[in-house]
């Protein structure tokens, strides 16, 4: 891969951090909510407030497990192993990667 392609992935691999940074930051801000505005709600909302708590930390797990791929694409960057599969060493195709330049592993051992 050239070192222009891999610019590329990189400022989109930063982008895509800075996008789940801002999310986060919305993400606390509701779960907080949730909490006070326990104490004033009935049983049924209140039911509805952890339902929601637990779906934003469900949110908040999915994020976490993005961030740490995006770090490890920008660390495979940088020991120049970007773009391989990391389970089988093979190419990942390019257009798998514009899709997400996150992604860890090729197309058959995704598929497997
Ligand atoms: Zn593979």
């Amino acid at each position: 891969m050239n070192e222009t392609k891999l610019t590329e992935f990189r400022t989109r691999l930063h982008d895509m951090a800075d996008d789940l940074d801002r999310q986060d930051d919305r993400g606390q801000d509701s779960q907080k909510t949730v909490t006070l505005d326990q104490q004033s709600v009935g049983r049924l909302s209140r039911m509805d407030a952890i339902q929601q708590q637990a779906m934003a930390k469900a949110t908040q797990a999915r994020r976490n497990q993005m961030h740490m791929r995006i770090k490890s694409a920008l660390s495979r960057i940088e020991d120049g192993e970007f773009g391989y599969c990391v389970q089988c060493g093979d190419d990942i195709s390019a257009a798998r990667l514009d899709l997400d330049p996150s992604i860890p592993i090729c197309m058959s051992c995704a598929k497997a």
